[in-house]
């Protein structure tokens, strides 16, 4: 590690930089080089269950970077540096691309569209994102039905604005979420607003519920207004098999997280796609749901 023993305040000095501004700034040009060669960005896929029979329901496309140097990075690493930076559109179309492609290739294996959830930065949603998103699902011949966009309310610009951009893609029939509820500034009553379709409630309000009953009474009270709402509801960070109880006692239709599977490669989807249907929430005993 930086310069030799004894020097212990520069080698401080270094550290600081690295993980500061000196890193950002590094990363930010890596990024820009590793979005024009393919490969680097890649997606793992986290799968959705069905709470009442345990059947796979759809995936979340997530982010990962192969970095040359660093290693494989986490999208908390690098996709507030292409917010930033004004590199986050592009890091979606390919996220988009290959998460539809992979969907595509699932489907020519099984004959069976899964949904796939895609993230859609807030900051990135401009006039332009409708006519690229349409022209993705034209590309691979995709049900506009089979993706969904998650968007978190942080940072949302004027409810109008959204609207206006995401116009096109609802009526297209396109699926919109709204993630993280819960840790923003979102509202229902904005929620309400917006009429999107699906309710990602935050693992903060889902972890541990079995043994909180204030938290226990939020997940109830977000699952019930999203019902009043038309919405669906999905629990994040699911991770063990207590809190599925309790997710299931309350109504709530989909759970993802650890207990149920991490993320894996779009092989992984496939093995999940034509095994025999799970084990239900009923059944779960104390070691999980699933594998
Ligand atoms: P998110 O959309 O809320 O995604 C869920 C995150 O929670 C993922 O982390 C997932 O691996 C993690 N997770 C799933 N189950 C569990 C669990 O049981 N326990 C815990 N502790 N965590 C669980 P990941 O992949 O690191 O993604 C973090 C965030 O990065 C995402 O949160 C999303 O906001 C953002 N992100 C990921 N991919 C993209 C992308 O392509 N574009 C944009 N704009 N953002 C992305
Ligand atoms: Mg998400
Ligand atoms: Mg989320
Ligand atoms: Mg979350």
């Amino acid at each position: 590690q930086a310069k030799a023993a004894g020097r212990g305040r520069m080698v401080r000095f270094d550290a600081d930089l690295r993980s500061g501004a000196a890193q950002r700034l590094r990363l930010d040009a890596d990024l820009r080089r590793a979005l024009t060669h393919p490969g680097e960005l890649f997606c793992v896929y986290q799968p959705v269950f069905r709470v009442g029979d345990g059947q796979l329901s759809s995936v979340e496309a997530l982010v990962r970077w192969r970095h040359p140097v660093d290693g494989v990075l986490p999208p908390a690493v690098f996709v507030p540096i292409a917010e930033a930076a004004g590199t986050i559109a592009q890091l979606f179309a390919q996220v988009l691309e290959q998460s539809l492609a992979e969907q595509r290739g699932w489907y020519n294996r099984t004959g069976r569209w899964i949904p796939v959830a895609v993230n859609l930065s807030p900051r990135q949603l401009d006039a332009s994102t409708a006519d690229l998103v349409l022209a993705a699902l034209a590309g691979t011949g995709t049900p506009p039905d089979m993706l969904t966009l998650e968007l978190t309310e942080t940072g949302l610009a004027e409810p109008s604005t959204v609207d206006a951009a995401l116009g096109p893609l609802r009526r297209a029939g396109v699926r919109i979420a709204v993630d993280d509820f819960g840790t923003g500034y979102s509202s229902m009553a904005r929620v309400a607003d917006h009429g999107w379709d699906v309710v990602k409630i935050d693992r903060t309000f889902v972890t541990g519920i079995h043994r909180d009953t204030a938290r226990s009474s939020l997940a109830d009270a977000m699952v019930k207004m999203a019902h009043a709402l038309g919405m669906e509801t999905v629990a994040e960070g699911v991770d063990n098999a207590a809190d599925l109880q309790v997710l299931s006692r309350l109504g709530c239709e989909y759970a993802q997280g650890y207990l149920l599977s991490h993320p894996v490669d779009a092989d992984g989807i496939l093995e999940l796609a034509d095994v025999e249907p799970r084990e239900s929430v009923e059944l779960a005993s104390g070691s999980g749901a699933g594998r």
